[in-house]
């Protein structure tokens, strides 16, 4: 492989490295903010539980209230009853005790039914209550994952763009613009391609056994019939095989 079309491929996977950064720095606010949202909606559907349980209990003391109040009446009834002073008194007093005994038993049923209805929803929030009492820290934790993870990513970023224009620079003037023009072209920034398989990676055309051939044996820079892209053959791996094969020897 000849010197310049090494320094293409490493500016080639130089320019493939910046654009995956550029990109992962660009989204980066959207990706931050997406973080947030997931940790808010886990933040709110806690508090949507703990509202119904507020509002279970404050209906229950309202009815409690209902209840005492209720339990006044029916002591003044039970006096009205005691002290009748003729049939008609006492039948209005009775209707009157009635009525309200029935009406602190609806409200003691309902009383009831707040109770199990909170007593579901405490159990639900011990359930989760690992859960509640670690999001905040979780949501910080994850948030500073990010942070750092972003920072490094810019700071990667300024290394390999400054490392990019030392190799650039190296390339004599026409490969160079050879090079721009093939990447400014293609929307993945593909100006040289890998042969993989006998095939362009960048546009997947089998090439010509000849050419193949060629590719492996010359010093010559060659592109692909199809894409015009600049090809190289990677020079093979040793296989584990072979490796452990020498060191028996
Ligand atoms: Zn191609």
């Amino acid at each position: 492989m000849s010197s310049e079309l090494g320094k293409l491929i490493e500016l080639q996977k130089t320019d493939t490295n910046i654009r995956k950064l550029k990109k992962a720095i660009e989204s980066a606010e959207q990706r931050r903010a997406s973080i947030e949202q997931e940790f808010e909606r886990h933040a709110s559907s806690i508090r949507e539980i703990q509202a119904k349980r507020d509002a279970a209990q404050t209906k229950r003391h309202d009815l409690e209230k209902q209840i005492a109040e209720n339990k006044t009446y029916l002591a003044r009834a039970d006096r009205n009853l005691k002290g009748s002073q003729n049939q008609k008194e006492y039948e209005t007093a009775m209707r009157e005790t009635d009525a309200l005994q029935k009406q602190i038993s609806a409200l003691e049923t309902q009383v009831l039914e707040r109770m199990s209805e909170t007593e579901e929803v405490e159990r639900v929030l011990a359930e989760r209550s690992d859960e509640i009492n670690s999001l905040e820290a979780n949501r910080e934790a994850a948030l500073a994952d990010f942070d750092k993870e972003l920072a490094a990513n810019r700071k990667e970023f300024e290394a390999v763009t400054a490392r990019r224009h030392e190799v650039f620079i190296t390339l004599p003037p026409q490969m160079a613009s050879v090079y721009n023009r093939l990447a400014q072209r293609s929307r993945d920034g593909i100006a040289v391609a890998e042969v993989v398989g006998g095939s362009c990676s960048a546009c997947f055309m089998k090439l010509r056994p000849q050419m193949q051939v060629e590719l492996k044996t010359s010093d010559k820079i060659m592109t692909c019939e199809s894409c015009t892209r600049i090809l190289y053959i990677a020079p093979t791996a040793v296989a584990p095989e072979s490796i452990a094969a020498s060191q028996d020897t």
